[in-house]
């Protein structure tokens, strides 16, 4: 993440003109939007690109001939050479549309999972994993025979690189874990680990749901062989993502699913599968989505990734600050790099009364074990309030949050 850069090549009001949803009052309170890990705003350009769609292109893409097809096909494959390009990927048939990080995840494990484990073989995920990168794990190790193992972190959130390193050995097949959690905000060593995956001949998976919208991805500098994303993290539409694999590796992996598209010729004797990434795409994808998310990636390069990382790092820095000040309030996940999610308790408050609370006051936060039970076990806990920022939020919003959540504190405690 970049520290260097300040807030102020972000036009804030400029950006904030783009979401309507943003504009509202929510329990006779202007809205604050805190839960942007979870799905961030789309700016309007995502949706009348999605009306513009419907109204003018619609068609289903590959197999016409008409011009609609045609027009349809052409942009569903802009956003593809989009996306190849915002991930620094070698070639657009690297990039797959899915319907989001856990379908990609899914694909993964049970494609190349299924031809590539056997009884013995290991594979490693963190103890910060979202439940989408650990129970498809789970579901082909325990069909496999393969044993799960999990590489622990410190108090603070980060992985102990030192027994990483002891845990990767020639029985690892595949080190799959995420770029930033999404419940501590830790952005983990990708390039170290993958070298250590890869100097055991094992494949590496990251889950990138968190880090592309904050972070700079590039997953040839990387050299990671998987990398999963979701479209409504990243200003896009919900139920899309990306799943990108080397072409050597996706070559090699079996189909996902059989249908339409996924395949070169059909004969009740037996089915040719299509060439990457058609081979991995079957039936009628969600092309008026993938095609407004290509306006997603255009507004976040147009922003630059280090004008957003810069500016949500000061959001970030100002809001550990105020919280780490209020007394009974517990910050969990202080690694040295983070993206800007901060999860927190408050003693003697549970968080989902904390959620209602400051929701009556038009904050939204996100309450409970964000979809990482293991890691609750981890820091002992049931679960946490999280407010975590998009580009669009402000200093003057974490003013009212806090005010809100010393208000809520003195009343409720
Ligand atoms: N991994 C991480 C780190 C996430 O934050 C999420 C979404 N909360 C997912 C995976 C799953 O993403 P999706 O629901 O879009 O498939």
């Amino acid at each position: 993440m970049s520290n260097t850069l300040t807030s102020q090549h972000i036009d804030i009001e400029h950006i904030r003109s783009q979401f309507q949803v943003l504009h509202q009052e929510v329990n006779g309170k202007p809205l604050i939007y805190f839960d942007n890990a979870a799905t961030n705003q789309k700016p309007q350009r995502v949706i009348d690109a999605l009306v513009h769609h419907y109204q003018n292109d619609n068609a289903n893409i590959h197999r016409g001939i008409h011009t609609l097809a045609e027009r349809s096909t052409a942009k569903f494959e802009e956003t593809r050479k989009a996306a190849q390009s915002f991930i620094g990927a070698n070639e657009a048939e690297e990039i797959i549309f899915t319907k989001g990080t856990s379908e990609s995840i899914n694909l993964v494990a049970s494609s190349w999972g299924r031809k590539f484990l056997s009884e013995g073989d290991e594979v490693l995920i963190s103890a910060m994993e979202h439940h989408s990168n650990i129970v498809p794990w789970q579901m082909i190790c325990e069909e496999k025979g393969a044993i799960l193992k999990v590489m622990p972190i410190n108090e603070a959130g980060e992985l102990i690189l030192s027994e990483v390193e002891k845990l990767i050995t020639d029985k690892t097949k595949m080190v799959a874990f995420n770029h930033a959690s999404n419940t501590l905000g830790t952005v983990n060593p990708v390039k170290e680990i993958t070298a250590m995956a890869h100097a055991v001949g094992a494949k590496v998976l990251i889950d990138g749901a968190q880090s592309t919208s904050h972070l700079e991805v590039d997953v040839e500098d990387l050299n990671v062989d998987f990398f999963a994303f979701s479209a409504h993290k990243m200003y896009g539409p919900t139920g899309l993502g990306v799943l990108y694999g080397k072409r050597s590796v996706l070559e090699k992996t079996p189909p996902y699913q059989g249908g339409g598209e996924m395949i070169k010729d059909v004969s009740f004797k037996g089915t040719t599968y299509n060439d990457i990434p058609y081979k991995f795409e079957a039936g009628t994808p969600d092309i008026a989505n993938v095609i407004a998310f290509k306006e997603a990636i255009d507004f976040i390069q147009e922003l630059g990734k280090d004008n957003i990382a810069a500016y949500e790092h000061e959001l970030l820095e100002y809001g550990t600050e105020k919280l780490s000040q209020i007394d009974g309030v517990r910050i969990i996940g202080t690694a040295q790099q983070k993206v800007s999610v901060i999860s927190f308790e408050v003693e003697g408050i549970h968080h989902f009364d904390l959620g209602m609370w400051l929701d009556a006051k038009g904050i939204a936060v996100r309450t409970g074990h964000h979809c990482t039970q293991p890691l609750m076990d981890h820091f002992c806990i049931e679960g946490t309030a999280r407010a975590s920022f998009s580009v669009y939020n402000t200093k003057a919003e974490i003013d009212t949050f806090i005010v809100a959540l010393k208000d809520i504190i003195t009343k409720f405690k």
